[in-house]
């Protein structure tokens, strides 16, 4: 091309709702994009009539766009050329663009103007340069519904010319919307339900529970390893882990077991909230999902509930699981999530669980064992991974 230099435009997602407190949400954004793009390098990120603007080394650009495709709070990135603001120097631009690329097919041209002075609004830009892209190129025809590439025009300080724009993430910036600890198993659902939550903009820690040395090793590397991958997107997260065996213990040789379950996730909620409240965390989040297996019924989820007063989040709620399936996926935790090893639920889950737990015959069967020792015992043990 022209230049080695190339302009990586990024488009913001809903941070021009949150007036006043914009730059608060822009300054994490850019100290976060700093962050993912320190091992590639780039020249510069300035400010153009409130555009954040990369200029990075072309031959850098695909890892760099690949970066930022990881940072919340990006919806868009557009690759472009910067030129002088002159029509006929944006309109060599386009064609050399377009030449050099071989767009075939259809095409549209577009533009915005923040810098008003500029004497073309956008309307008459984009049609000077779709034209004169139609009379100097070959092989392309206008669609503006449905083109296959779109020329784009942006008049800011500079003009810049992209005919190549790449969807990010979208959410928010993180670390922007409190503090909260998950509850990872090492199933699909959890990690699935931490990433939303931290795409949001909230900073996440995680919190597991374990049976070892009735789990194995493995099944604790696992969840680290589910860890690591979602914290390639939101950073690190600390993982706080918890052995649940002596609880499932005394549910066994006391309780009537079909309340395992029941019994079990309140005392992890009971742990989750000792450890929120000394840690500073404001809420829960789960991967908990309405109908999926037999604890998560409105009944058991309230049954859980109970145990805690904290907000509890569950953002998979709704959601069928082949479509839990399709973000596990996409961000990489599927082939980790569905390695065999078990955690402490699938081991202990008893053959007919309640699915209908009233509270007061929850509480009754707690009070057959010291329920408040054995949690306090658990959560004294807590290791950090
Ligand atoms: P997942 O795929 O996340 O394990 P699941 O479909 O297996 O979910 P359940 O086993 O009913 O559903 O668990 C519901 C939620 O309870 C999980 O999404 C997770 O947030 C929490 N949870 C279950 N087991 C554990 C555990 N061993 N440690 C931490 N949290 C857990
Ligand atoms: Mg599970």
């Amino acid at each position: 091309m022209m230049t080695d230099k190339v302009y990586l435009i990024i488009s913001e997602g809903e941070m021009h709702l949150k007036g006043g407190n914009r730059r608060y949400f822009e300054q994490k954004l850019i100290s976060n994009i700093d962050k993912n793009l320190k091992d590639i390098g780039y020249d510069s990120l300035y400010n153009d009539i409130g555009k954040i603007i990369i200029e990075v080394d072309d031959a850098k650009s695909e890892k760099a766009i690949e970066a930022l495709k990881k940072v919340f709070g990006i919806v868009w990135i557009r690759k472009a050329y910067r030129c002088e603001k002159d029509i006929e120097v944006i309109r060599r631009l386009a064609i050399d663009l377009v030449k050099e690329k071989n767009l075939k097919g259809t095409f549209k041209a577009s533009s915005t103007r923040a810098d008003k002075k500029f004497p073309l609004n956008s309307m008459e830009l984009a049609r000077e340069v779709g034209a004169a892209i139609l009379t100097n190129t070959e092989g392309l025809k206008v669609d503006v519904h449905t083109p296959e590439h779109e020329v784009y025009v942006d008049i800011r300080k500079f003009a810049y010319v992209s005919v190549e724009k790449h969807k990010a993430l979208g959410g928010m910036p993180k670390a922007t919307n409190g503090k909260a600890l998950c509850l990872l198993s090492g199933g699909i659902d959890s990690p699935v339900a931490l990433y939303m939550m931290a795409k949001r903009g909230v900073k996440v820690d995680a919190i597991h529970f374990h049976s070892y040395p009735f789990t194995s090793l493995q099944a604790l590397d696992k969840v680290k390893g589910l860890r690591d991958i979602v914290a390639s997107y939101t950073g690190d997260i600390k993982l706080y882990s918890y052995n649940m065996l002596d609880a499932y213990t005394a549910i066994n040789q006391n309780m009537n077991v079909s309340y395992t379950t029941v019994v079990s996730r309140r005392i992890m909620m009971r742990v989750a909230k000792k450890l929120a409240h000394d840690k500073g965390y404001d809420a829960i989040i789960t991967g908990e999902n309405i109908g999926q297996v037999a604890s998560q019924t409105m009944y058991g989820i309230k049954a859980i509930e109970d145990a805690t007063d904290m907000i509890i989040f569950r953002p998979l709620i709704a959601f069928d699981k082949l479509d839990i399936i399709d973000i596990a996926k996409k961000i990489g935790t599927y082939d980790k999530s569905i390695e065999p090893f078990d955690d402490c639920c699938s081991v202990f889950s008893p053959d007919h669980p309640q699915t209908r737990p009233l509270i007061a015959d929850v509480k009754r069967e707690e009070e057959k064992v010291d329920i408040d020792a054995i949690v306090e015992d658990i959560y004294k043990k807590g290791e950090l991974l």
